[in-house]
């Protein structure tokens, strides 16, 4: 038994519209067959899907993606069906989605570290996306969305990934904390760093609009700083942490970025990458002065238990994101979102979105 609400209803052989990949950097809107839920899913009437560097990432091939592949892995929606055995959830239901289906019998599974499950089905990499109006996911997977806005749902896997980094930093209290970057990433870090027990947090970024958005949003400092000219700002920086910074995060992957992280954490501290490098970059590295400066070099990969948390930050308000919504697409204009996304330094957050809030 399948329960279905009527409004929008879809029948066994209908077609949706979704972004397909047959072969890296080559995808059309296509009419594929709407997923039915089998035992333990609901199909999700998709509203708001977020497009991020990751999605410029697997237009490129990279993150191992499985073809014909629809991407897109922040998704938000409201419930339209759920399949047998479904208790938690009913039609009409606004959730954002779990995007990544950990198995919970591997063996990283069972050593609490589901990132690296080796029987993880993806959505938006492996599996079916959010780049298409429905999608068929667990039950398990649906995070309720209730008192926020889609607009602000949209953010809930972003965040998720948040709330994993300061899981991972462990956040000494009282820190003071610079954080390179400004775009949706940063900006979520940022605040969720100060609301985390940062005593101080700095974000450095080289566009002035993104910056006056982070002074707004309640960010300490603010620093200007240039792609084509690293060290300007660097003087800057280092007067508000002589002795450098406890923590130093990388929200950009930019390669030049990553370099600069080191000279500006101060001996015994940490350095965060956060943001997602391409695949082969490289930097270079003094092991004497890791050593020497006994310093921590950290990573943080996806999410892990960490939705719930992410929810909650947003929707009490510690982490705001009613101003980093600044694109909206149709599903037919992909290729403009993610040419924005690439390209546009106006940009923090696009998102493909179909329906009202
Ligand atoms: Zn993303
Ligand atoms: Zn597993």
């Amino acid at each position: 038994m399948m329960r279905q609400s009527t409004e929008g209803a879809v029948g066994g052989s209908a077609t949706m519209s979704a972004v397909v990949y047959d072969k890296p950097e080559n995808f059309s809107v296509q009419q594929i067959a709407v997923p039915a839920p089998g035992p333990g899913q609901v199909r999700v009437r998709l509203r708001r899907s977020g497009v991020c560097g990751t999605d410029i990432h697997l237009h490129h091939g990279e993150f191992s993606p499985k073809y014909p592949l629809v991407p897109g892995h922040e998704m938000a929606g409201v419930v339209e069906a759920v399949g047998e055995n479904v208790q938690s959830l009913a039609p009409g239901d606004q959730v954002a989605i779990n995007n990544r289906l950990d198995c919970g019998e591997c063996a990283q599974c069972r050593r609490a570290m589901p990132m690296y499950c080796t029987n993880l089905i993806d959505h938006g990499v492996t599996a079916q996306g959010g780049f298409a109006e429905y999608v068929v996911v667990p039950a398990t997977r649906c995070h309720s969305g209730k008192g926020l806005t889609l607009d602000q749902l949209v953010f809930a896997e972003p965040m998720a990934c948040v709330m994993h980094g300061i899981d991972v930093l462990g956040v000494v209290p009282g820190a003071n904390v610079l954080v390179f970057g400004a775009g949706t990433t940063g900006l979520l870090l940022a605040q969720a760093l100060q609301a985390s027990g940062a005593a101080s947090v700095t974000v450095a970024a080289p566009t002035a609009s993104k910056l006056d958005l982070a002074s707004n949003l309640g960010i300490d400092h603010v620093v200007q700083i240039y792609r084509h000219d690293p060290a300007a700002g660097d003087q800057e920086l280092k007067a508000l942490a002589p002795d450098g910074f406890d923590i130093v995060v990388d929200a950009t992957g930019s390669p030049n970025v990553i370099a600069r992280t080191i000279d500006l954490t101060r001996s015994g501290g940490t350095i965060f990458l956060y943001g997602m490098a391409s695949e082969n970059a490289q930097i270079t590295l003094r092991p004497f002065e890791v050593f020497s400066r006994q310093l921590t070099i950290k990573g943080s990969f996806t999410q892990a238990f960490s939705m719930e948390r992410g929810l909650a930050m947003l929707s009490s308000g510690r982490v705001r994101v009613d101003q980093l919504l600044t694109h909206r697409f149709e599903l037919s204009d992909y290729a403009d979102a993610l040419e924005a996304v690439r390209n546009d330094r106006s940009c923090i957050k696009a998102v493909i979105a179909q329906g009202d809030n």
